[in-house]
């Protein structure tokens, strides 16, 4: 539009009086049509059909088991003695993602991961005296909060005896090798309990293979897919080739309360999916599943009977599951 037409526009439109936002809210005005502008974006919609149009791994890929997949409320089994642990994965066998004291019969006998990435400091995800029960050798921690971090973790030292492992502070968008591994943060919607800390979700690459580990957050941010190369406006033909996404809510749950702030549902994930996929951002190898983590107890049913109900291509992680993502 040239400067003179939106000024032309912008002096039509009325000085807003004070409205009712309750009238409002049940006589919207009318919408004008959505969608992209006659004749398409001008120089095309640079974030779709980015990527090939198949994926051809260039590695053995990355190795995930599922410490734990329960949200939150999950502090000891259901009545029909089901049990998820705190949400937690173990990457080729060395680095964890998030590890408290629920998920720590859950690492095979005889391995010592040797690194810890935190999400945020959500108790259900954090616990200083449990990281120090197993003794990795780095800790990684978001950098607004990396200062609490050790003063966390000196003082469960304190109180066990065990020495404190090395705390490093990550930035968004810095990518961190570790164990054959490059690790980026990036952001996540949702928010602890220290408002000023950044909360993370992280991308977990090797060789060709590009992992989403994305818990807890309300759905994937466009900084997050700006910061993975996957966003609307990124320029580049990055992609994703699996995604492992928190699903705190089921597809249809009840009443919507304060995690939909923070927190994603079923048909979120299949959604944020949908877009990624058709958009050659989200490329797996044929037949992959797209895994569901931080299961709320209040939300979801047994696993026999969430497996009959979820839309392909997405599927329930379990705890102590093992996926080999191309
Ligand atoms: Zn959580
Ligand atoms: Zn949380």
């Amino acid at each position: 539009m040239k400067r003179r037409d939106f000024l032309k526009i912008a002096a039509m439109v009325p000085v807003a009086a004070a409205v009712d936002p309750l009238a409002l809210a049940q006589n919207p005005p009318a919408r004008p049509p959505q969608g992209p502008p006659p004749g398409g974006f001008p120089g095309g919609f640079p974030g779709r059909n980015a990527g090939p149009a198949v994926y051809e791994p260039t590695g053995p890929g990355i190795r995930v088991r599922f410490l734990g997949t329960g949200g939150a409320d999950w502090r000891g089994p259901a009545a029909n003695g089901d049990l998820r642990r705190h949400a937690s994965i173990l990457a080729d066998g060395k680095v964890l993602f998030d590890f408290t004291a629920s998920a720590a019969d859950m690492i095979p006998a005889g391995l010592r991961p040797e690194v810890i990435f935190y999400t945020h400091s959500h108790d259900d995800h954090y616990d200083p005296a449990a990281a120090l029960e197993l003794g990795p050798r780095r800790v990684y921690v978001g950098a607004t909060w990396f200062d609490r971090a050790k003063e966390d973790f000196r003082k469960a030292s304190e109180k066990s005896g065990k020495p404190v492992p090395e705390i490093l502070p990550v930035s968004l968008g810095q990518p961190i090798e570790e164990q054959g591994l490059t690790v980026t943060a990036l952001p996540a919607n949702h928010a602890s309990n220290f408002v000023e800390e950044e909360t993370l979700i992280y991308l977990i690459e090797k060789d060709s293979t590009r992992l989403l580990y994305a818990t807890d957050t309300g759905g994937l941010t466009a900084r997050a897919a700006g910061y993975a190369g996957i966003g609307q406006f990124s320029r580049s033909r990055k992609f994703l080739t699996g995604i492992i996404m928190e699903a705190t809510m089921s597809m249809d749950y009840p009443e919507p309360d304060f995690r939909m702030f923070s927190h994603s549902s079923v048909a979120m994930v299949r959604d944020t999916v949908q877009v990624l996929a058709k958009n050659r951002r989200y490329i797996p190898v044929e037949g992959q599943k797209v895994w569901l983590t931080h299961l709320a107890k209040a939300y979801h049913t047994t696993q026999a009977e969430l497996d009959q109900a979820v839309p392909d291509p997405l599927k329930y992680a379990y705890d102590g599951l093992e996926v080999l993502f191309p």
